[in-house]
């Protein structure tokens, strides 16, 4: 009997990693990705231990830490460069959690996957946009734009916030869906090289000012990415926009006239950006575990839980989804006792007995953290004077008491498995 056939809608992060971690199991899936070709998309990523543990799985760890500049620090600062905080905390995750944090151009890391799926003989469908999916107690079949359809054992949904299969299935729940939430914040972000007073030492920095905030962190040892965030009152999704060569340096030219006053060295690196993007932050209200599957499909990252960037953690998340999803699931080998048994469980528990438990284990903590991220959102970037003061007073307090800070990322970092240097 032919390997049970995994529809996997999605190659961004997580639809890529399940793929390989079902195919390590004997499953045989096939990726569906609506973008044409896979290229140049976004600007970067945080990726931290718990992120890192996952990709270690797949393989893919020591290639995303080889490009980038494994995080040694935390600075947070006044817009004018006064510090407020510092840390070393991300010098002890390698011992702590086997992996360090690590920033990586979402580019590099999208084609990394995609080129792991190729070498390892998964079929990438690229072009094909799922449009709706439907059912059988047996199989399920997903519909796409291109008018063509494909059958499966079970469909997994990884295709983003904007997920056409978290419509589906709420349809197939008869539960209406709505719109994604505008945050009311705007970022634009670049890639430029590091200034040489960063050389010296990751850091990922946060500066602080009235109407905006700036994160920066290395994602090479001589690039830099960094992003504004800012309040815009008009939200449309038109808002995305890359700017062309051409209009980077008028783009620059305008952040560093709004930018009067800030640290010279973030108007130098704005200056020298090579990449410019701008786009509006959404998440969405989070689903009930139950609204996660249904009877052959489930839901895993952004499109189980979108998320707001400003806690870094939503690609992290979808990896610790994908390892918890790929161990519920029963290893397929026709010359083990247990096969039938597995077949079984595909067969007529797929839903209850996997499904379930996982979103239930995967819902609570999900969904916390994008509320945390919107607030933190909020926190970060305020107008007014007397909430710019009080957020810095917090931030200063809040880093005084390290083993606070320390509990804080150990809750997230520890997870999803105990991982020691090696
Ligand atoms: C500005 C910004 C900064 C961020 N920074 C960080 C960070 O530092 N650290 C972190 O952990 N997270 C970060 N995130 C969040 C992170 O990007 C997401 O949580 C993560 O990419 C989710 O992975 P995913 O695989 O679920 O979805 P995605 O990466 O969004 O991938 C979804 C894929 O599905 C495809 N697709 C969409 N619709 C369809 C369809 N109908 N049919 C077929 N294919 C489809 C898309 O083209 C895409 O390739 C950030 C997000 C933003 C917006």
């Amino acid at each position: 009997m032919s390997a049970p056939r995994v529809l996997i809608i999605g190659c961004g992060v997580a639809g890529p990693v399940l793929a390989v971690l079902l195919k390590q199991k004997g499953y045989d899936p096939i990726m569906f990705e609506k973008v044409r070709q896979l290229g140049d998309v976004g600007a970067s990523l945080m990726l931290m231990p718990n992120g890192i543990k996952v990709l270690q799985l797949v393989g893919l760890a020591d290639a995303v830490k080889a490009e980038s500049a494994p995080l040694q620090g935390f600075w947070e600062g006044k817009a004018t460069g006064e510090m407020l905080a510092e840390s070393d905390l991300p010098s002890t995750f390698l011992a702590k959690y086997g992996q360090p944090a690590a920033g990586v151009k979402r580019t590099s890391l999208n084609m990394m996957l995609k080129d792991m799926l190729l070498d390892l003989g998964v079929e990438v469908r690229e072009g094909w946009k799922l449009a709706t999916v439907s059912e059988t107690d047996e199989d399920v079949t997903a519909l796409f734009e291109n008018g063509q359809s494909v059958k499966g054992s079970f469909l997994i949904g990884g295709d983003g916030i904007k997920a056409s299969s978290r419509a589906a299935m709420l349809n197939l729940q008869g539960v209406p869906q709505s719109a994604p939430n505008y945050t009311g914040l705007v970022q634009v972000a670049g890639i430029s090289e590091t200034p040489e007073e960063f050389l010296e030492k990751a850091i990922k920095r946060n500066w602080y000012g009235q109407g905006a905030h700036v994160i920066a962190y290395p994602i090479s040892p001589t690039l830099t990415s960094w992003a504004i965030t800012m309040p815009e009152d008009q939200e449309a999704e038109e808002t995305w926009h890359l700017y062309t060569p051409g209009s980077i340096k008028t783009e620059a030219g305008n952040l560093v006239t709004m930018l009067d006053g800030w640290d010279p060295t973030l108007h130098r690196m704005i200056t020298s950006a090579q990449r410019v993007i701008k786009y509006g932050l959404f998440d969405r209200a989070h689903l009930q575990p139950h609204q996660w599957y249904t009877e052959r499909c489930v839901l895993v990252g952004d499109a189980a839980h979108p998320t707001s960037p400003h806690l870094g953690q939503g690609a992290n998340q979808a990896l610790e989804d994908c390892y918890h999803l790929s161990i519920a699931m029963p290893v397929i080998d026709p010359k083990s006792d247990d096969y039938g048994r597995a077949l079984e469980t595909l067969g007529k528990y797929l839903s209850k007995n996997i499904f379930a438990p996982f979103a239930e284990k995967r819902q609570p903590r999900t969904s916390a953290l994008v509320k945390g991220a919107r607030i933190q959102g909020e926190l970060r970037v305020s107008r007014d004077p007397q909430r710019c003061q009080e957020r810095d007073a917090l931030i200063r307090d809040s880093f005084k008491d390290s083993a606070a800070v320390e509990a804080q990322y150990d809750s997230l970092l520890r997870e999803p498995f105990q991982q020691t240097s090696s």
